[in-house]
């Protein structure tokens, strides 16, 4: 377990008079809230692992072996005043937070950013705890799919879908099987058919076998996620599907700090208010991220731009009190960039559904992974190996949540000035 940041600085910036804000969870919600609110109030970050994991980039990393150090990311330089702790908070209590070893820390303001998990699936954020284990975890994935001839893919969402594409970049000779329950890929509320059409379009293409409508009922422990060993699996219709590698995508889980007072959805999900307030807690416990029911999509672009939200709601609070006014969050609309290995993918935006160009410009590439280094406070991912980056000025912060949104918020006019058609 380590400290990083401390409170020395919060001493040399005055910040040790100020309330004291703990955030659960340094996922990508918990960093931005975290790094936000750092020169404002007393900011404690408590994450489990030791490494800010990139979700985003990790099926590559997985399957391209000298990329999978680039996903680590170390908590080093994320915080200038505040303090960063690795530990795991077992309970949350009315003042105070209970970490796994028993120690007990004292908050005036408490943000569970707790996140969702995979189980043990090597692209959850919520587990190994260290960075060594991880590239561990990795590396075991690239080695298995090396070794296999088929490749057998259970889940047509987003993590199904991208993980094809990068295996497929890699082994185009590998066969590979995606089954999936719905009728089409990325089956969601509000997801359009032409987004779904162009990346079935696209995996047929490079020799993905598509399976539709077919549930899988037995052969793998489906509430798994992640690889398993060679196995043959049954649908309820009765068909069977075999591979040498067998991966499980289907829907993440919230994850919770195992005691906590937080009112939960049906699914599992923290309630907030409009202002990410909980629902029917004491007035000072806050969540926002993939752990939370805010109304938005899961994913770490709307997790940022609750942060940014709430980080005003917070410094209210600490200011004001617990009968402050705070303001609502409003909700941005569901938006969607899946990438089909480096070059291809298709996306769902505002304004339209657009294609491999613009898919493969602002996120097939480098899965913004070189941002989330800068974001962390380094110069590059080269950082990965050698630990010597200075820390940025204050201007470069934020700038994946800058570039995101002027991605996401792109009219079509824009688009095509920047990208050219709607359907390349
Ligand atoms: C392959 C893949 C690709 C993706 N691509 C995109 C994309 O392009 N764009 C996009 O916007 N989203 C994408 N996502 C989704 C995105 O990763 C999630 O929506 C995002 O991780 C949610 O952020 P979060 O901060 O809410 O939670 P998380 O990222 O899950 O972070 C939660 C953190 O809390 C920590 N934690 C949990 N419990 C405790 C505890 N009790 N004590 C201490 N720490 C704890 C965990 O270790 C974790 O670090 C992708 C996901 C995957 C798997």
């Amino acid at each position: 377990m380590g400290l990083c940041g401390s409170s020395p600085a919060a001493t040399k910036k005055g910040l040790e008079s100020k309330k004291v804000v703990m955030i659960i969870g340094g996922g990508y919600a918990g960093i931005k809230l975290a790094k936000t609110l750092d020169t404002k109030v007393n900011v404690v970050l408590i994450e489990k692992k030791d490494h800010f994991f990139h979700s985003i980039g990790s099926l590559r990393g997985a399957v391209q072996p000298d990329l999978a150090p680039k996903q680590i990311i170390p908590y080093s330089k994320l915080l200038t005043h505040g303090t960063f702790l690795q530990a795991t908070v077992v309970e949350v209590q009315e003042q105070q937070v209970v970490l796994a070893d028993g120690r007990k820390f004292p908050f005036d303001a408490c943000v569970c950013a707790t996140g969702w998990t995979g189980g043990t699936a090597f692209w959850s954020t919520n587990s190994p705890a260290s960075g060594n284990e991880r590239l561990a975890q990795l590396k075991e994935v690239h080695d298995r799919v090396k070794a296999a001839t088929s490749v057998l893919i259970i889940g047509g969402g987003a993590v199904g879908i991208e993980l094809a594409g990068e295996l497929k970049d890699v082994m185009s000779d590998v066969k590979i099987t995606l089954i999936s329950s719905g009728e089409k890929l990325m089956s969601a509320p509000g997801v359009k058919a032409k987004f779904q059409e162009k990346l079935a379009a696209q995996l047929s293409k490079r020799g993905v076998e598509l399976v539709f409508g077919e549930r899988v009922e037995s052969g793998v422990d489906l509430s798994n996620a992640g690889m398993h060993p060679a196995s043959t699996v049954t649908t309820a219709s009765g068909k069977t599907f075999s591979g040498d590698v067998v991966f499980v995508c289907t829907g993440p889980k919230t994850a919770l700090p195992e005691k906590h007072p937080f009112a939960l959805s049906d699914q599992g999900q923290i309630l907030v208010e409009k202002t990410l307030r909980c629902t029917g807690t004491a007035p000072q416990f806050f969540a926002l991220g993939d752990c939370a029911q805010t109304g938005d999509v899961k994913n770490a672009y709307h997790g940022a731009l609750q942060a940014t939200a709430l980080a005003k709601n917070i410094v209210t609070f600490c200011e004001k009190g617990p009968t402050a006014t705070l303001a609502p969050y409003a909700n941005t609309p569901p938006a969607f960039i899946v990438p089909i290995g480096r070059k291809d993918g298709a996306g769902q935006l505002p304004f339209g559904v657009v294609g491999s160009m613009f898919t493969s410009a602002v996120k097939g590439k480098d899965l913004f992974t070189e941002q989330f280094w800068k974001d962390m406070g380094f110069k590059s991912s080269k950082d990965s190996q050698a630990h010597t980056a200075s820390a940025l000025s204050s201007d470069d912060t934020g700038r994946v949540e800058k570039r995101m949104s002027a991605i996401m918020n792109l009219d079509e006019e824009t688009f095509k000035k920047e990208y050219g058609s709607l359907e390349a």
